[in-house]
């Protein structure tokens, strides 16, 4: 079966104006909760999802380890637009 979380909560941590570099902490709707980095393009102001990594509070919602894994990589790019969304940023400033 596919895996469909969404974010469902999406909070900017931290946002670097100088080099357009910013992170959000999203939590999925299985409760999941993962750290998403993001870049601006500088000449577009796009913004684009580069990193993901899950926060260890719950099993992972794919593979169900408690510790490190990389399943998330897979859906970076629809949980980034998601939680871009979610946090109310706007793709292209
Ligand atoms: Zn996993």
């Amino acid at each position: 079966m596919a895996y469909q979380a969404k974010v469902v909560e999406a909070e900017i941590v931290s946002d670097n104006k100088q080099n357009g570099f910013f992170e959000i902490v999203a939590v999925l709707s299985d409760r999941n909760r993962c750290r998403i980095s993001f870049e601006r393009n500088p000449e577009t102001g796009e913004a684009k999802a580069t990193h993901i990594n899950r926060l260890y509070t719950v099993p992972c919602g794919i593979c169900k380890k408690d510790y490190l894994c990389y399943c998330l990589n897979r859906y970076m790019d629809v949980l980034g637009e998601q939680a871009l969304e979610v946090a109310g940023v706007t793709k292209v400033s």
